[in-house]
């Protein structure tokens, strides 16, 4: 493929002790930042995004320009394609693949409930066929979600609590996830980490979640709506900065047993971990409202109604003592300070694309 030399470049780590990482979702929000990291400490990282129109593809793109001036080749491609998996697998042997591919967003699944299905569940699935055929096999990690404690009402959630109860599709195919990358753990011996995270926000973050819009919003002086249940009061989130989320990740990269499988050489049981990374620290989204009038300078405009049923939940609090024991995962970034490093991000990109596009 004409892409062969420099995908093998962007794969080579830096040191013999160096990491091959395969990252899906390489364009995308927490992909853009855990690609840069690994490539940034030496490893070896190979990209891979099909580029979709879910959010603004502009967004996406630069996220792959800044990604290719660290070094980091991103192919344009999808997970649901086997060939170009096949590929990629025979150019370049990975020690490690970082799943992070996804139909993400919860209402958007009223609008398009088979694209879901299609990278979630049939996406993931041909990824971890070609995992499981390759030899030596890639220990993986990959997102799962906090909203696979749907409706659960006992907080915080700690991962053996019931993810039975989804509140939404796209909740319910990263629970089939989990349930699906089980299978493969126990058939095949492929190592596995799941990672469920809690509601992460920062620069080059996801312009469908509320912190985002209603940061556009407020600046162009349009009413916002809060979301509130009319026993608990404002909906709250266990909101998790970026680069908390992008250690966590690397920790559990680091961590991952090699794989026992691949051609019968079993040598015992392959790992298969699940971890939350969340912040600890729920807060209620009238309280991220007030922050980010006090960061912009600006009064937002509100409108405060009751939670529709469309897959939002109503609060999420993560347990991270697992994380914390097995990983050593330890978020330090407060909201404000986040929100404060995303809002500056987020003046100076939309002003520089303003400036380029005139
Ligand atoms: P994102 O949408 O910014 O990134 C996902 C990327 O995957 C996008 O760039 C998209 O183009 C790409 N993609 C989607 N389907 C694909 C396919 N079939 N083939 C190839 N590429 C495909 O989302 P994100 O916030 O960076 O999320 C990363 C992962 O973390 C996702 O699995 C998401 O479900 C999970 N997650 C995110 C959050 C959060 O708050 N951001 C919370 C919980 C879980």
């Amino acid at each position: 493929p004409q892409w062969e030399k420099q995908v093998r470049k962007s794969a080579r780590p830096h040191s013999l002790s160096g990491l091959t990482v395969l990252v899906t979702g390489a364009a995308g929000f927490v992909g853009s930042h855990v690609s840069v990291s690994l490539k940034k400490r030496g490893d070896g990282v190979v990209g891979l995004d099909n580029f979709n129109s879910y959010y603004e593809t502009s967004l996406k793109w630069a996220r792959k320009g800044l990604l290719e001036r660290a070094g980091v080749y991103v192919i344009d491609g999808d997970i649901n394609d086997k060939s170009l998996l096949d590929k990629i697998f025979d150019v370049v042997v990975f020690t490690h693949v970082m799943h992070l591919a996804a139909q993400a967003g919860v209402r958007y699944a009223m609008l398009n409930p088979n694209s879901y299905v299609q990278s979630n569940i049939a996406g993931f699935v041909n990824l971890l066929e070609t995992c499981k055929s390759s030899d030596p096999q890639p220990a993986i990690v990959w997102a799962s979600s906090s909203s696979v404690y749907g409706i659960n009402t006992k907080v915080p959630f700690s991962e053996e609590d019931r993810t039975d109860q989804p509140a939404s599709l796209y909740a319910a195919t990263k629970k089939a996830g989990e349930e699906i990358a089980h299978t493969y753990n126990h058939i095949y011996g492929l190592s596995i980490t799941g990672l469920r995270f809690f509601t992460v926000y920062g620069p080059w973050g996801r312009p469908d979640m509320a912190y985002f819009f209603f940061t556009r919003d407020i600046l162009r002086g349009k009413t916002i709506s809060i979301y509130e249940s009319p026993d608990k009061g404002s909906v709250a989130r266990d909101f998790t900065y970026i680069d908390d989320i992008v250690k966590g990740c690397l920790a559990a990269l680091d961590t991952a047993q090699k794989s026992t499988g691949s051609g019968g050489k079993k040598r015992g049981p392959a790992q298969f971990r699940i971890f939350n990374l969340g912040n600890t620290s729920p807060v209620p989204v009238s309280r991220l409202v007030s922050l980010l009038e006090k960061i912009l300078k600006v009064k937002a405009k509100k409108k405060v109604s009751p939670l529709p049923r469309n897959g939002d939940v109503e609060f999420t609090h993560a347990n991270i003592s697992l994380a914390q024991r097995e990983l050593g995962y330890k978020p330090n970034t407060d909201l404000e300070t986040g929100l404060k490093k995303f809002v500056k991000w987020y003046l100076s990109y939309y002003s520089d694309s303003r400036k380029n596009n005139f």
